[in-house]
């Protein structure tokens, strides 16, 4: 982890982090090592994994997984104390360019989240066409999976806020837009 368990409080308690953490997280890493050991992609490397694993539907418990571990990887890199707000710089440029500004990029991000209709992700993603778009996918599915680059993401899944906000997904995600993004991690994404 890159920070303390209570850095992202109080919109992510130490609480939410030690189960989400310790618990959700661990286990999908443990998953991950005790499905590989021994097979074809014993010396894989995660994003191999994750791309071979997607085009095959008998190994889907092997995609949900390793999937699952990347996305929660890049999920605590996605976020730090004291962060938020409107990024500057290119990114600032990039959000203005393909959103309209960064008003408008925050509402679709919103509605995304409050769209996705169960357990998944929202994404800020380059596309292949290298425009900025926001993007959400069920339960494992990751755009990287897909050859998408991927700039932010939040976690959606109720481990991600329940004990905090029990059902208003939407607090959560204001909350997370306007005080935990960690826009230099944006930033240095090769996106
Ligand atoms: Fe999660």
């Amino acid at each position: 982890m890159p920070y303390a368990d209570d850095a992202l409080a109080p919109v992510i308690s130490s609480g939410t982090i030690g189960y989400h953490y310790g618990k959700h997280h661990k286990g999908y890493y443990d998953t991950v090592l005790k499905t590989v050991k021994g097979s074809d992609l014993a010396d894989a490397t995660l994003e191999e994994i994750i791309r071979k694993t997607a085009a095959a539907p008998e190994r889907v418990a092997l995609f949900n997984a390793s999937a699952q571990l990347w996305n929660h990887n890049f999920y605590w890199s996605s976020m730090r104390a004291k962060g938020g707000g409107k990024p500057g710089g290119a990114l600032a440029e990039g959000i203005e360019r393909d959103f309209g500004g960064y008003e408008a990029f925050r509402k679709e991000f919103l509605a995304a989240a409050t769209g996705q209709f169960g357990s998944g992700w929202v994404w800020l993603v380059r596309g292949t066409d290298n425009r900025l778009a926001v993007v959400k996918t069920a339960n494992a599915d990751t755009p990287m999976a897909h050859g998408i680059a991927c700039l932010l993401c939040c976690d959606i899944w109720e481990h991600a806020y329940y004990l905090d906000w029990q059902n208003r997904r939407a607090d959560y995600v204001n909350a997370w837009l306007d005080r935990l993004v960690n826009w230099d991690f944006v930033a240095r994404n090769p996106g």
